[in-house]
């Protein structure tokens, strides 16, 4: 007999293709925290009758980037219900730790561990450090077997913005697909980093992209719908669920090369540009302040490009992103 919390079954395994069609919500137990309580991860399940692709939309891995949360938890509601074919899965929150203290980090019980960045950590370690064997029960327990293609939600991080922006490794023709269909603001053709999900899902022939949603830790409304109504699009291309392609815009903007610009000086930043902008190579993009108010520093466009992302939070040291330009 499984366990039951708040009304729903604990699994410490799952697997899609034992299951009858239907609508499901679960607790995936991971690994234990420090007080040995387990971590139980929300997953839902929407199996339709009719075989087809298994796509996951997944969000907080970074534990602050709430609009991804609140976008897999209204895909869930607005799709899942509406899946004929193959089988949504939605992981909403992924990095509880990391929710609960407000950070992108994974918080560990650990007196000898510093907070992880779980985005780099991918597939885990069975034998490794805590963050490493939570991302192995993940990886091995939730994931293997019953997945075809995965849309992971993110924000900027915090202190900076984006737009709706989607990464996207143009050699993979399904990831390049699906970034498209979404019609976002920017798509970046990106080969993709050593330990991030989307990247080792890439490596396991599970076609993913990453999808940025604006901010971390505030809602934008307006940003959540069109990530809602772009991933509605890629399920309704799949032929998933009944969906009209979201209306071309024609305005996504298609780059391979990031400019980032970064404090060199410590005080408060302001910025002279907006997310969206085209900026001229030289032009004013940023006027920083030392403690006194005074003006201390000047950063100009050492090339010309797309605003891409803007910080938000002026407190700037050495090192810190100013504004990112796209090529
Ligand atoms: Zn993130």
């Amino acid at each position: 007999m499984s366990e039951i919390y708040q009304g729903k079954a604990i699994v410490d395994r799952l697997d899609i293709s034992v299951l009858n069609p239907g609508e499901y919500h679960l607790w995936f137990r991971a690994t234990p925290n420090g007080l040995g309580q387990d971590q139980l991860l929300p997953v839902s399940v929407f199996k339709a009758a009719k075989e087809g692709p298994r796509v996951l939309v997944s969000a907080g891995i970074h534990g602050d980037e709430l609009n991804g949360v609140l976008t897999a938890q209204q895909i869930m509601r607005e799709a899942g219900p509406k899946i004929e074919q193959g089988a949504l899965i939605v992981l909403p929150m992924i990095n509880l730790s990391g929710v609960l203290h407000h950070t992108r980090d994974f918080i560990p019980s650990d007196p000898d561990a510093s907070p992880v960045n779980l985005n780099r950590h991918f597939p885990g370690k069975q034998n490794g450090n805590g963050a490493q064997r939570f991302l192995h029960a993940f990886w091995n327990n939730l994931l293997m077997g019953n997945i075809d293609y995965c849309l992971d939600l993110h924000t900027q991080t915090r202190g900076a913005t984006y737009p709706l922006y989607v990464f996207a490794d143009y050699r993979i023709p399904a990831a390049l697909n699906m970034a498209r269909w979404m019609q976002p603001d920017v798509i970046l053709n990106d080969p993709g980093d050593t330990g991030v999900f989307e990247t080792v899902l890439n490596e396991h022939d599970i076609p993913t992209i990453t999808v940025e949603v604006g901010a971390g830790k505030i809602h934008q409304p307006e940003l959540v719908s069109r990530a809602v109504e772009g991933i509605k699009a890629v399920l309704g291309h799949f032929e998933m669920m009944a969906h009209s392609a979201a209306e071309t815009s024609g305005s996504t903007i298609e780059g391979d090369t990031l400019i980032s610009v970064r404090a060199e000086t410590g005080g408060m930043a302001i910025p002279e540009v907006e997310l969206g902008d085209y900026v001229e190579k030289g032009a004013l993009i940023c006027r920083q302040f030392d403690a006194f108010g005074h003006p201390v520093k000047e950063y100009h466009a050492p090339d010309s490009g797309h605003v891409l992302s803007v910080m938000q939070d002026p407190l700037r040291e050495p090192g810190t992103l100013l504004v990112r330009l796209i090529k």
